[in-house]
C-alpha cells in the first residue's frame, strides 16, 4: 500500500494540518455547551478550553436557546434532557433561524433518538457518558465540515443531493445509500473538481488518522460507484492513479 504511493500523494496529508492551523490558530472558535449537569458541563468546558476553544455554558434550555440565537457560535453542544426547553425544541428553533453546527448529547444509545436528532438538522451526536477525547474528535470533525446550507441542493451533472434529507438521485432515479456511502459522496460533491487523496478522504469521512489503512476508502468507493456510477452512462467519479479520487461533472 505505502510503496505504491507516488511522491505527489506525499504532500496531500499536510493540507488538513494547514486547514486546522487556519481554523484553530488565526481566530477564536467559540462553543456553546447547553447542559444542565454541572459536572459534565464543567468537564467539557475545562477540556475544550485547554484545547484553545472559548466556551460558554448554558444550564437550561431557555438560556441555551437565547444564547444560541443571539450570539454567533461556531458550534453548539446540546444536551437533550434539559429543564426549561428540551434539546429537541432548542435544536428546532436554532435550525429555524441559523446554520450553527449542532452536536447533540444523548443519554441512551438509542437509535430512534439519534435519527430524530439528525433529522431535525443536528450535525452529529455523542452518547453519554463520553470520554473527553471522543468529544474533542466530534467537535473537530463537525467544525471541519462547517455550517450546513439550509435547503440547498447540490448538483453535479444529473446527480442531485439534498443534504437535509440525505436524498440522492441521478435523473429520475432515486439512489439509496448507507450513511457512510452518503458521507463519502457528500464529501466528494462538496469538493467536486478537486483530486482528493485517500488519506484526506479517510480523515474526513471516517475520522481516521494518517496511519490507518486507507484500503477502507477503496472498498467504500467501489460500493458507492456501484450505486452512483455503474448503472449510468456518464461516470462522475474518477480514480487518479497513485493519488486518490476525483468527482466531476461531464464536460460542458
Ligand atoms: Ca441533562
Amino acid at each position: 500500500m505505502r510503496r505504491r504511493r507516488s511522491s505527489g500523494a506525499f504532500f496531500f496529508p499536510f493540507f488538513p494540518f494547514f486547514r486546522f492551523f487556519l481554523l484553530f490558530r488565526l481566530r477564536t472558535v467559540r462553543i456553546l455547551i447547553v447542559e444542565d449537569e454541572p459536572k459534565t458541563a464543567a468537564y467539557a468546558k475545562k477540556g475544550l478550553t485547554e484545547h484553545g476553544f472559548v466556551v460558554d455554558i448554558a444550564a437550561n434550555g431557555v438560556d441555551g436557546r437565547h444564547l444560541a440565537l443571539s450570539s454567533d457560535y461556531d458550534l453548539v453542544v446540546l444536551d437533550i434532557m434539559l429543564p426549561g426547553a428540551d434539546g429537541w425544541t432548542v435544536l428546532r428553533e436554532i435550525r429555524g433561524k441559523k446554520q450553527t453546527p449542532v452536536l447533540f448529547l444523548t443519554a441512551r444509545d438509542d437509535v430512534a433518538d439519534r435519527v430524530k436528532g439528525l433529522e431535525l438538522g443536528a450535525d452529529d451526536y455523542l452518547v453519554k457518558p463520553f470520554a473527553f477525547s471522543e468529544l474533542l474528535a466530534r467537535v473537530r470533525s463537525v467544525l471541519r465540515r462547517g455550517p450546513k446550507q439550509a435547503g440547498e441542493t447540490l448538483k453535479i451533472g444529473d446527480l442531485e443531493i439534498e443534504p437535509r434529507r440525505r436524498r440522492v438521485s441521478r435523473g429520475d432515479k432515486k439512489i439509496d445509500l448507507t450513511a457512510k456511502e452518503y458521507a463519502l459522496l457528500d464529501y466528494l460533491v462538496r469538493n467536486a473538481g478537486e483530486v482528493l487523496s485517500r488519506t484526506l478522504i479517510a480523515e474526513h469521512v471516517w475520522d481516521m488518522n494518517f496511519d490507518s489503512d486507507t484500503n477502507v476508502v477503496d472498498v467504500a468507493m467501489r460500493r458507492l460507484r456501484a450505486k452512483v456510477d455503474d448503472p449510468f452512462e456518464v461516470k462522475l467519479i474518477r480514480t487518479i492513479r497513485g493519488v486518490g479520487y476525483l468527482l466531476e461533472g461531464p464536460a460542458a
